[in-house]
C-alpha cells in the first residue's frame, strides 16, 4: 500500500472514507498490539476538513501513525510507560507538525519499549507488539508498533525514533523500509529524549519513494532543536552509477545467522550485477561499539529521565510522607525494569569515582570509531551489511538476559554513535519465512544517495 495508492483512493472516495478504513484496519489487527491509542476523533475532524478543501498539501488526507514517544494531539503521549500514562501533550513534535502542514493525518500512537529502551517492544509497560509475519515472535524495537502496522498496510507510512537501531531493526524484522537519517537532519523537538547525542527521527514505509517523500517533508533546520542542520536532503532522480561499496566483514562472521548472511550475500550479487563494485572492508572498532553505546547511552538516559520526578508532570506516587519517598516511589512505579537498569548504569558511569574510567574512555573510543568510518568513506561511497545478527526472535526468548538482548544491537549502534545515515531495506526471507533486511550506511548527509540506490535496486 503506497502513498500514491492512498491518494488515488482519496480521489475516488474521500479522505474521511480512507481515514475510517485505516482506523478499521487498526481495530481488526488489534491482536498485534501495535497501537496504544487511536486519535480517531481528531483524525476524522481533519479528514472532513480535507474533504471540505480547508486543508491541502502534498499528503492531504493520507493517514499515518506515530510512535508514542512523539508529542502529538488527540491521545495521551505515554512513551509506553506508566510515568506518562495520562500525559496530554501541550504541543506537537516538529516532525508531526510538518507532516500535518502537508495535510497528513495521524490516526494513532504506536507501541514501543518504554522510553524507547529496548530492541523488541517487550519493555512496553502495556505489553509487547507481535511480529507481522509470526505472532509468536517479537516485532523488534523499540519502534515495533510503527513497523508492524506499516507491514500490515494499516497505514502507508509511520514514524519512529532510532537511537541505536530502533527503526532499522524492526524494519528488518517486519520486511519494510526504515531510515535513520543523519543526526540533525530531522528535528527532535517534541520527541521524548532518550540519548540526545544519538536520537534521530525517521520513518517506515513499504517502498523507497514514500520514505523519500516523508523525509523530504520532515527534514530541515528547526530553531527549537539546535542540533538541526539547514535542509540538505534532496530526493535524487537516479542513483549514481558504478558505486564503490564496502561490505563490513566484521558483521558477516559465523556468529551471524546463516540465513541472514545468505540474503546479504545475494543482495551483494545483485548490486554487482547492477554495475556496482562490492569489496570486503573491515571496521575493527565495531567490536567495541556495543560497549561504547551501553556506557554513553545510559549516561544520557540517566540525565534525560531525571525530569520525571513526580512533581513537574506525569505520574506521582500517592500517600508518601517525605520528599525522598515521593521521588523514590514515583520513579519505582513509573519506570519499567529496563529504564531503571539504564538509570543505574548511567548514574554509575557518570559518578565522580568512575567518570574517567568509563564515560570519558567511551567518548574517546567513540571518536576512534568515527575516525574508522571516515577513513572507509574516503574510499567507499557506502557500506553495507546485515541489520541484525538474527531474524525476529521468539517472544520472551531474550527477556531474562539483558546482555543477550543488547547483543542484537551490535550492527545498528555503530552508525548511531557516528551520527551517520543508515537504512534498512528488505532483502528477502529466511527459510522459515521471516523477513531479513540489509543495511546501507553512508557518510553524513548522504541520506538521499542511500535512498536513491535502494530505489534503483527495488525491482532487481
Ligand atoms: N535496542 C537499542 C537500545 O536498546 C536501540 C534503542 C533505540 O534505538 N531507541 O538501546
Amino acid at each position: 500500500m503506497t502513498i500514491t495508492d492512498i491518494q488515488n483512493q482519496i480521489k475516488a472516495t474521500s479522505a474521511r472514507a480512507v481515514v475510517e478504513n485505516s482506523i478499521k484496519l487498526a481495530r481488526e489487527n488489534e491482536q498485534y498490539h501495535a497501537i496504544l491509542n487511536l486519535t480517531e476523533e481528531r483524525a476524522l475532524k481533519l479528514a472532513d476538513e480535507v474533504d471540505a478543501g480547508k486543508i491541502t498539501g502534498k499528503l492531504a488526507g493520507v493517514p499515518f501513525l506515530v510512535k508514542d514517544n512523539f508529542l502529538a494531539f488527540g491521545a495521551p503521549t505515554t512513551a509506553a510507560s506508566k510515568m506518562l500514562e495520562k500525559f496530554d501533550a501541550p504541543l506537537q513534535a516538529t516532525a508531526v507538525e510538518k507532516l500535518e502542514a502537508e495535510g497528513a493525518i495521524c490516526i494513532g500512537k504506536t507501541n514501543l519499549d518504554a522510553f524507547a529502551h529496548g530492541g523488541s517492544t517487550e519493555n512496553s509497560a502495556y505489553g509487547p507488539t507481535k511480529n507481522a509475519y509470526d505472532q509468536s515472535r517479537v516485532s523488534g524495537g523499540s519502534s515495533g508498533g510503527s513497523a508492524v502496522f506499516t507491514a500490515l498496510n494499516v497505514v502507508p507510512f509511520a514514524l519512529g525514533s532510532d537511537t541505536g537501531g530502533s527503526i532499522r531493526q524492526p524494519a528488518s524484522f517486519n520486511g519494510v523500509i526504515g531510515i535513520k537519517p543523519t543526526y540533525g537532519m530531522v528535528s527532535r523537538y517534541g520527541v521524548i529524549a532518550m540519548a540526545s547525542s544519538t536520537d534521530t527521527i525517521g520513518a517506515f514505509a513499504t517502498n523507497v519513494s514514500d520514505v523519500e517523500m516523508v523525509m523530504d517533508i520532515m527534514s530541515g533546520l528547526d530553531p527549537r532543536d539546535m542540533t538541526t542542520m539547514s535542509d540538505f536532503f534532496q530526493v535524487k532522480t537516479d542513483a549514481k552509477p558504478g558505486q564503490k561499496i564496502g561490505l563490513i566483514k566484521d558483521f558477516m562472521t559465523d556468529d551471524v545467522d546463516s540465513d541472514v548472511r545468505a540474503k546479504v550475500n545475494e543482495y551483494v550479487e545483485k548490486l554487482r550485477a547492477a554495475g556496482h563494485t562490492v569489496e570486503e572492508v573491515s571496521l575493527p572498532m565495531a567490536e567495541y561499539a556495543l560497549a561504547i553505546y551501553y556506557i554513553i547511552v545510559p549516561a544520557e538516559i540517566s540525565s534525560n529521565l531525571a525530569r520525571f520526578d513526580g512533581i513537574r508532570y506525569g505520574h506521582r506516587a500517592e500517600s508518601v510522607k517525605t520528599l525522598a519517598e515521593l521521588y523514590g516511589r514515583t520513579r519505582d512505579e513509573g519506570f519499567v525494569t529496563e529504564n531503571k537498569r539504564r538509570i543505574m548504569i548511567g548514574s554509575y558511569v557518570l559518578s565522580s569515582g568512575f567518570f574517567d574510567a568509563y564515560y570519558l574512555q567511551a567518548q574517546k573510543a567513540r571518536t576512534l570509531l568515527i575516525n574508522e568510518f571516515n577513513k572507509l568513506f574516503a574510499s567507499y561511497d557506502l557500506l553495507i551489511g546485515p541489520v541484525a545478527p538474527t531474524t525476529a526472535f521468539k517472544l520472551g526468548e531474550n527477556t531474562s538476559d539483558p546482555i543477550k538482548m543488547y547483543l542484537e544491537d551490535i550492527m545498528t549502534v555503530p552508525a548511531s554513535l557516528a551520527g551517520l545515515p543508515a537504512i534498512s531495506v528488505p532483502a528477502g526471507f529466511s527459510q522459515t519465512g521471516l523477513p531479513i533486511g540489509v543495511q546501507f550506511i553512508g557518510p553524513r548527509q548522504s541520506d538521499a544517495d542511500l535512498l536513491a540506490l535502494a530505489r534503483s535496486m527495488e525491482t532487481k
